[in-house]
């Protein structure tokens, strides 16, 4: 049997033979580690029943793994020039699907129609491009997939603040947006010495498991994300400043720290203190009905 491709040996090998050069515009490092692969697996929940979706499939080093432990693997992959390699890489896999199309313009929801059981369990895993980590986990958990998990290699930095929790400096307004979504926990830090080439930042595996509902109530998505955006706007600003000068063509700072004393929140806290559910409690006391 023919040695898996996640292995430097084998990974020059098919480099060399499609004369294949890395685009750093669109954050190329592959994986070259069976152990790192494996563990992401063990992390992802997936089994022989499983569904697997993939982003930025590279020559296949972790899809030969989503294949060998999932039912069906689809994968995105951008770079025209990866496709005819994967064909040969994957040659022994028959339930890899490979869509040649930027994730940023899929149609995921239909994607799982199409390739999945109604009833499968459906888990994306990545090794993502670093250049668009955000955009692409916002994009995927926002859009209310039926999807149960989502385990990604991005850099340490992201997955930190993604998974951070109150009074830490990881905190912010990327930290709600993700968790508002779902459950977020950084289940490994990675080396750059299992990429080719190596990057320059420090990686993590993020796991991310999808909430059946949010965990608050709030009578305005978007305006609850701006206040949460407008509390963190300047990180050393006591709440109530923040706030201030967020509001400032509707109420002055008399009005603000009024309104914050009938919430029960204390305006000189900063706005890395407050958890989810003061946030919406701050959001629904500003909210215009
Ligand atoms: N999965 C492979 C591995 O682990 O070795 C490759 C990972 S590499 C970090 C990121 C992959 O994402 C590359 O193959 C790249 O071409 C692809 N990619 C970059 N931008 C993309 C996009 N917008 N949509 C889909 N794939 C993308």
């Amino acid at each position: 049997s023919k040695k898996l491709i996640a292995t430097p040996t084998r990974t020059k090998e098919i480099l060399k033979k499609y004369k294949f050069a890395f685009k750093k515009s669109l954050g190329q490092n592959f994986l070259t580690d069976v152990n790192i692969l494996e563990n992401i697996i063990s992390h992802t929940g997936i089994d022989k029943t499983s569904g697997a979706i993939e982003i930025g499939p590279g020559i296949g080093a972790l899809t030969e793994q989503l294949a060998i432990h999932a039912d069906k693997v689809v994968a995105y992959e951008i770079d025209q020039r990866l496709l005819p390699i994967l064909k040969d890489t994957l040659q022994d896999y028959s339930n890899v699907e490979v869509i040649h199309q930027d994730i940023l313009e899929a149609d995921v929801r239909e994607a799982i129609k199409t390739n999945f059981n109604p009833d499968q369990p459906i888990h994306i895993v990545a090794n993502l491009p670093y250049y668009i980590t955000t955009p692409i986990l916002m994009k995927l958990v926002r859009e209310n997939l039926p999807v149960d998990s989502l385990t990604v290699m991005i850099q340490k930095e992201v997955a930190e603040r993604m998974a951070a929790k109150p009074n830490s400096k990881s905190y912010g307004s990327l930290t709600i947006a993700v968790q508002y979504y779902t459950h977020a926990k950084v289940v490994m830090n990675v080396p750059k010495s299992v990429f080719m080439p190596q990057p320059n930042v420090d990686s993590s595996i993020l796991k991310l498991v999808v909430r059946d509902k949010p965990p608050v109530q709030v009578e305005d998505e978007a305006f609850f994300f701006k206040i949460v955006k407008a509390s963190f706007a300047q990180r050393r600003k006591t709440l109530r400043n923040n706030l201030t000068s967020h509001f400032n063509e509707i109420y002055d700072k008399e009005m603000i720290s009024q309104k914050l004393e009938e919430l029960g929140i204390d305006g000189t806290r900063r706005g890395e203190s407050l958890d989810m559910e003061e946030f919406a409690i701050l959001a629904n006391g500003f909210h215009q009905k």
